[in-house]
Parts: structure tokens; C-alpha cells; sequence
């Protein structure tokens, strides 16, 4: 079995989503009292979340690549970077170690393909939104991505992403309104599915809520990485 090496925090309710169905998926499958072999490096998102408003990627990377170090230190065998957004910087800390880290992005894209959804919807962080890391790694892997266009909608995406879901908070108000965008998507721009491109969303969004199938890169993640730590599957370098 190979050790897990998990950067988290961005938020902790989306990090205890990873904690406790790595392990129950791993013991599911190898049965017993089998659980996975992780590390967790819970970051202090407050400290980050500023560092964000005030535009400091760099700092930010140096951080997260320091802790990047630290896990591989420790044992880690590879890295995984709980949150979308944050994987605008993965590239700078895979340089920095020498372990993988299992890109997000190709998870979800993996189950887009397996379902033969090929044109997404993207939802996520106003950066996961507007910038392209994330959508070029989709759009290496085959999948044709779709944003919504309207600035105050992704304003208000990112909205209740911070200051509701990390918190925990769930609202129904915030529900109908993500249901309404994907609804314009659907009918605007013909998507087949919509990828909830952040951690927190899938606390949201059920697959029951839409007319369309929704791939979570939370679950997605996770299970690419429950495969990996049992080595069902080999890691793409
Ligand atoms: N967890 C979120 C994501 O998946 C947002 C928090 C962050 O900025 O890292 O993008």
C-alpha cells in the first residue's frame, strides 16, 4: 500500500470529505480493518484566503510547495492538492519535489470520458472560473469546457463558495442559483454534463438536483487516489 500525501485545509469541510471516504473506499475494498496509509498537512486557510485577496501567488506556492516537501519527507509516496483552485500552482510545486501529484483535473476528465460526456459545464472559484489551468488540463484530456460568461454570475459563484461552503453553510437560495446557471449552460451552450470544479460544491449539488449528469472532482479525486494508494492503478507521470 502506498502512504498518501495530502495538502488540505482549503476548506476543512472539504478535507474531512477526503479523510473519511479514503478511508472507508480503501476498507471497502480490501476489507477487514484496512484503512489508508495518509498524511494530512491542514493549512490555515484564513492565512491563505488573504494571501489570495491580496494577489500573492508566489507566496502561496512557496508555502504549499514547503509543505509539499514536508509530506514527502515524512513518507509520502504522492501528493494530492485538496481543492481545484489551488492547482493553479501545482506545477510550480511538482519542480520542487520528487514525488507526483495526482493532478485533479485529470480525475474528473477520466469520468467525463468513462461516460462518454465529452462537453462540460465548468463551475468552481472565480480563478478556476476565468484563468486556464484548470481548463487546459481539461481540455488536454479531451473535454471541451464551457464557463458561464456573466462576470456577476461568476462573482456570485465564488460568492458562495467562501462565504457559505467553507463555512459549512448550505442554502437553498445558493442552490437555485448555481441549478439557474447550469440551466442557461444547458440551454445556451448545449452542455452534457457539468463538472463541479470545487471541492465544497458537491455539498450543494446533487445529481438529483439536474437534468444532466454532474462529475465532482471531489469524488473523482478520490477515487483516483483510493486506486493509486491500493496500486490498482499506476500513477501517470
Ligand atoms: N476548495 C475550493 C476549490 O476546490 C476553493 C478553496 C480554495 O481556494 O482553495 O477550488
Amino acid at each position: 500500500m502506498k502512504t498518501i500525501g495530502i495538502i488540505g485545509g482549503m476548506s476543512y469541510e472539504s478535507s474531512i470529505h477526503y479523510y473519511e471516504r479514503i478511508n472507508k473506499q480503501v476498507n471497502q475494498i480490501a476489507g477487514g480493518l484496512t484503512c489508508a496509509k495518509l498524511l494530512i498537512y491542514n493549512v490555515n486557510f484564513g492565512e491563505i484566503r488573504e494571501l489570495m485577496l491580496e494577489n500573492k501567488w508566489e507566496e502561496i506556492g512557496v508555502i504549499l510547495a514547503d509543505i509539499a516537501k514536508t509530506l514527502e519527507k515524512a513518507g509520502a509516496d504522492y501528493i494530492v492538492i485538496a481543492t481545484n483552485t489551488m492547482h493553479k500552482l501545482a506545477d510550480f510545486i511538482q519542480d520542487k519535489i520528487n514525488i507526483p501529484i495526482i493532478h485533479i483535473a485529470d480525475c474528473v476528465a477520466d469520468k467525463c470520458k468513462e461516460n462518454k460526456v465529452v462537453n462540460v459545464g465548468l463551475l468552481g472559484t472565480k480563478y478556476t472560473m476565468i484563468e486556464d489551468f484548470l481548463v487546459n488540463r481539461l481540455k488536454q484530456n479531451g473535454i471541451e469546457v464551457t464557463t458561464p460568461k456573466n462576470i456577476e454570475q461568476i462573482n456570485e459563484i465564488d460568492r458562495i463558495i467562501f462565504d457559505e461552503l467553507c463555512k459549512g453553510e448550505i442554502k437553498n437560495i445558493s442552490r437555485e442559483y448555481y441549478k439557474n446557471v447550469i440551466r442557461q449552460m444547458i440551454e445556451e451552450d448545449g452542455i452534457e454534463g457539468v463538472i463541479l470544479g470545487c471541492t465544497e460544491i458537491e455539498m450543494l449539488i446533487k445529481e438529483s438536483d439536474l437534468d444532466i449528469p454532474i462529475f465532482d472532482t471531489t469524488q473523482s479525486h478520490i477515487d483516483s487516489i483510493v486506486d493509486y494508494s491500493l496500486e490498482k492503478k499506476l500513477i501517470k507521470k
